[in-house]
């Protein structure tokens, strides 16, 4: 079978941020042999590649030199049932929210506070994607992927996947070392019913409705689109930057003078502070220059208006990690791959 390499592709719909550039080559794969067959390919000797899914948690700062292998290996499928727990397989490249819609239509709890996060599933292991109190690691049972230099599929179980705050081995030890092909999940017959984190509960209250997967979801679906910019009419990437993990000390030293700052326990001794707060202290909520800024309703949030490049928004990135640095005394790093 020939494989369809695509010259010279546009990217420009296929990054949230909107960020018009180019893949000197471009190929979509569908199944597992196709991904096989494309790394067997003689261009992938002599052309770096990148693989990308939804194009959700990357800025794309110059056009790509090198192969982009579209992730579209799609598939759901129940694989073993118990009185408590449905395990399910699915594709990497199918769509989060879809697979949190399947699963909230099955009455399949776990994964419902996750709604709405973009992205393809086979990169929901990868920063561990969390909101509104639940984290992938909740339900996720093990990932499947390829080894890029053996070009062997292996597995890891969830223990074995390291996860932490927005961070698990993908990004550390096996960071561009491998291609997640399936992603296995562990869901709870019995609904979870977490809202207790942010606005859920209130929702819950204004739409006089009790808690069920299917309504902790419409809940979330509706503060998140209230809250952020839809990338198809305003790009962005959703969090730019991670919020940092200080020590309980320097927090205290902090909120002598900033008794308001937002933070969460992370540890006994450490605490995470909103990097979003910081931000907006830092007098950049809504900030906009040309066609790049920092969105208006959330600081966390920089945007790309119509015509910014990837590097305007680097830029722009790498002034407010300075201007947080000087009047917090606290580094705030990227949770966005530049690539
Ligand atoms: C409006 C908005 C809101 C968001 N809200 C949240 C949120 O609440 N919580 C949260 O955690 N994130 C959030 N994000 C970030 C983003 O949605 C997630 O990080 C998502 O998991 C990225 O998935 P993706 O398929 O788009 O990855 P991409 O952007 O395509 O890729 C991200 C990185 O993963 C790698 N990668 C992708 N797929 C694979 C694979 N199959 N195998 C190996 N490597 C791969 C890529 O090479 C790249 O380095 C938000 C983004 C936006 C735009």
């Amino acid at each position: 079978m020939s494989i369809s390499i695509v010259k010279n592709f546009p990217l420009d719909h296929l990054n949230t941020f909107n960020i018009s550039a180019n893949a000197k080559f471009f190929y979509e794969f569908k199944t597992l042999e196709s991904l096989k067959e494309i790394l067997n390919h003689n261009l992938l000797k002599t052309e770096k590649s990148f693989v990308l899914g939804g194009g959700s948690n990357i800025l794309i700062s110059n056009d790509f030199d090198g192969i982009v292998l579209k992730n579209s290996i799609k598939g759901i499928h129940i694989t073993k049932e118990n009185k408590n727990h449905t395990e399910v397989e699915v594709g990497s490249g199918e769509n989060w929210h879809e697979f949190v819609l399947w699963c909230v239509k099955k009455n399949l709890s776990g994964v419902e506070n996750l709604a709405l996060i973009p992205g393809s599933v086979g990169a929901s292991p990868i920063q561990n994607i969390g909101a509104y109190g639940c984290e992938a690691k909740d339900t996720i049972k093990k990932v499947e992927f390829i080894d890029l230099e053996s070009k062997t599929i292996k597995e890891l179980t969830n223990s074995e996947c390291d996860f932490s705050y927005r961070s698990s081995i993908f990004k550390k030890d096996l960071k561009e070392k491998c291609i997640i092909t399936k992603v296995t999940f562990l869901l709870n017959k019995k609904p979870i019913n977490n809202t207790s984190y942010g606005a859920i509960a209130s929702e819950l209250t204004a739409l006089k409705i009790q808690a069920s997967p299917q309504s902790i979801c419409n809940a979330v679906i509706n503060i998140r689109s209230r809250k952020l910019p839809d990338p198809q009419k305003i790009g962005n990437s959703g969090s730019f930057f991670k919020n940092p993990i200080i020590s309980n000390k320097k927090l205290k030293k902090i909120k002598v003078e900033y008794p308001e700052i937002v933070n969460y326990k992370y540890s006994q001794t450490y605490s995470k502070i909103a990097a979003g707060w910081l931000i907006e202290m830092a007098g950049w909520k809504g900030y906009r220059k040309n066609d790049f800024g920092v969105y208006d309703k959330q600081a966390l949030v920089l945007v790309n208006y119509g015509n910014a490049s990837g590097n305007d928004i680097i830029e722009l990135s790498k002034k407010i990690q300075r201007s947080v640095h000087k009047k917090f005394d606290i580094k705030i790093y990227p949770e966005v791959n530049i690539i």
